[in-house]
């Protein structure tokens, strides 16, 4: 990474710091654990930044690992994404990627082991009895009449169940723990269950799969995990974590500490809620613009950077809260007022006509690629006898607190001349379609020779040079803060959360590549589409506007 970027502290960096201190480690080794039933999104930016910063700082590694114990729900197409995203916000993993289902020959090993000690028995009971047996958070479970089997009865009846002896939910094997826990994790959890399901990595070697409890722990030791962070919903799991590991021959006994996820306002970050949008069509898809995902927010004009900043602001506590939206955007807002350059483009374009001014000729006027930063350069942008301004630009009449162009009054076109609005033609609804105007030769570069003051400074765009574009302007999906907690999530998705619109921009624009995010002046910010932006048909989103608009109306 090449900004230099100060960490504060948290206290899984001051865990980290005693356990090196007192010699418990000599060196830090993470894992980023991701299931590949989805794309990745912020929430997972956070755990990353998280993980994979804590291996950058100590020197130590991060590995990557698909926890990969779900075949019917899981797919190649998320596993290629999460390795782009990753990659993308500047990480990189140790070593070759792991899979969880690369232990699935050694879990299977564990599981034996665990059965010849007599602390795992084949369940039969109807996955209805399961959870009835178990008991609730008030009452204790109660203990199932296949608990007591014998080793070598569970020992015959696991092998059926591995050689396709038994139906998805006629058999399971299950930790014999105690049914009586006041943590219900550790009410005999089921860590093997029958799938007859292909699996991406193992095709169908399988048709037994180990749960995520017995997997995650044994997964983290076998890869010499030394801090195996994660977030609090798996506090009371740490027991099962812990047990799995105290009564297993493994040799490794990574420690688990876990950081309250990233709830973000106006969003919903459940992968299960994100599947729907895109399966139902909500969205156009995982890397819509409107996504809280890592491929949303790059399509979007996001860049890594800004996306690194955001975690660190927000940073670990084991505080559950929810964030405000426009942090995430005044992150980029930060990054792109720095970074990107100025460009002029018009959203809703109405004709001007300096009737002074020769039809046949072009001036290539050059222009600041950023006003405050003279290393970024200059650029060559052509001014014509038309042009096109912004429809809002101008009125008939108005009073001295509106700065741009109006009836009879003078205006600055930015980075040209000085122009007066002499007389406009409308259509027979009454629409403005043309208006003409002189400009004051003298103007280009200085101001009026005779001390008039011109207040306003509008953009454009000529007419016969400049370039058609889709605009596709984006606000926040949902209408509400908290869409995760409404009873239909989907009925909050605010319908004006893309407005596409017929543009003109800088004939420049037509060299915009993919991942470059310019300031249009005056409007905000904005980065070709990735997908279908070509030079031919330029298509641009809005990655933010320049100030929080939000602000304003959540303050009425
Ligand atoms: P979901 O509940 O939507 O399925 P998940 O947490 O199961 O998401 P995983 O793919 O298992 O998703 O997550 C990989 C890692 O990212 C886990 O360590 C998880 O704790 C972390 N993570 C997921 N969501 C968030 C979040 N909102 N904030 C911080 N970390 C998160
Ligand atoms: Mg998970």
């Amino acid at each position: 990474m090449s900004e230099a970027e100060a960490r504060p502290s948290n206290f899984i960096r001051q865990i980290i710091d005693k356990d090196l201190a007192e010699g418990k480690h000599t060196s830090v080794h993470t894992r980023f654990p991701p299931e590949p039933n989805g794309y990745l999104h912020i929430g997972h930016a956070k755990s990353i930044c998280l993980n994979f910063g804590i291996a950058q700082d100590y020197q130590g590694q991060c590995n990557l690992r698909f926890d990969d114990t779900n075949p019917e729900k899981e797919d190649i197409e998320y596993v290629d994404s999460i390795k782009e995203d990753v990659k993308w916000l500047g990480f990189s993993w140790a070593g070759d990627i792991h899979y969880s289902s690369d232990y699935f020959d050694k879990l299977y090993e564990y599981a034996l082991e665990l059965i010849e000690k007599g602390l795992a028995y084949v369940e039969e009971l109807t996955p209805e009895q399961i959870r009835e047996y178990r008991g609730t958070l008030t009452h204790p479970g109660k203990d199932s009449p296949f608990r007591d089997r014998s080793v070598e009865e569970n020992l015959a009846l696991f092998e059926k169940m591995r050689s396709g002896g038994f139906k998805e939910g006629e058999a399971c094997l299950r930790a014999k723990i105690d049914m009586s826990s006041s943590f219900m994790v550790m009410r005999d959890p089921v860590i093997y269950r029958v799938r007859f399901a292909s699996h991406h990595q193992t095709g169908d070697k399988w048709c037994i799969y180990p749960m995520y409890d017995f997997t995650h722990c044994l997964s983290d030791a076998l890869e010499g995990i030394t801090h195996s962070i994660c977030t609090l919903e798996f506090q009371d799991n740490r027991r099962l974590y812990d047990w799995v590991l105290d009564n297993l021959s493994v040799g490794c006994h990574p420690r688990q500490y876990e950081f309250s996820r990233l709830n973000l306002e106006y969003t919903v970050m459940s992968k299960r809620k994100l599947n729907q949008l895109v399966t139902e069509k909500l969205v156009e898809g995982w890397d819509d613009p409107r996504m809280p995902t890592i491929s949303g927010l790059r399509r979007r004009g996001f860049t890594s950077a800004s996306i690194r900043e955001f975690c660190k602001r927000i940073g670990v506590t084991k505080q559950e809260n929810t964030i405000e939206f426009s942090s995430l955007e005044s992150c980029i807002r930060d990054d792109l007022n720095e970074n990107a350059p100025r460009a002029m483009a018009v959203l809703d374009p109405v004709k001007v006509v300096i009737e002074n001014y020769d039809a046949d000729k072009v001036e290539y006027l050059k222009l600041a690629n950023h006003p405050n930063k003279p290393e970024m350069g200059e650029r060559e942008v052509p001014f014509t006898r038309e042009l096109w301004i912004e429809r809002e630009d101008f009125r008939e009449e108005a009073n001295k607190k509106y700065k741009r162009l109006v009836l009879g009054k003078e205006v600055r076109l930015r980075g040209a001349y000085v122009v007066k609005a002499e007389r406009v033609e409308k259509d027979e609804n009454g629409e403005i379609t043309t208006i003409f105007c002189t400009c004051d030769p003298e103007t280009l570069g200085n101001n009026p020779s005779d001390g008039r003051k011109i207040k306003g400074v509008i953009h454009w765009v000529s007419v016969e040079k400049g370039l058609p574009a889709e605009i596709r302007v984006y606000d926040r999906l949902f209408t509400i803060p908290n869409p995760g907690a409404a009873s239909d999530f989907k009925a909050t998705i605010n319908p004006d959360s893309l407005i596409k619109k017929q543009g003109v921009v800088e004939a420049g624009l037509k060299k915009a590549q993919a991942g470059e995010t310019f300031q249009f002046e005056r409007i905000g910010y904005f980065c070709p589409d990735n997908k279908d932006s070509t030079a031919d048909a330029l298509v641009f989103n809005r990655t933010v506007g320049l100030r929080d608009t939000w602000a304003k109306i959540e303050a009425k």
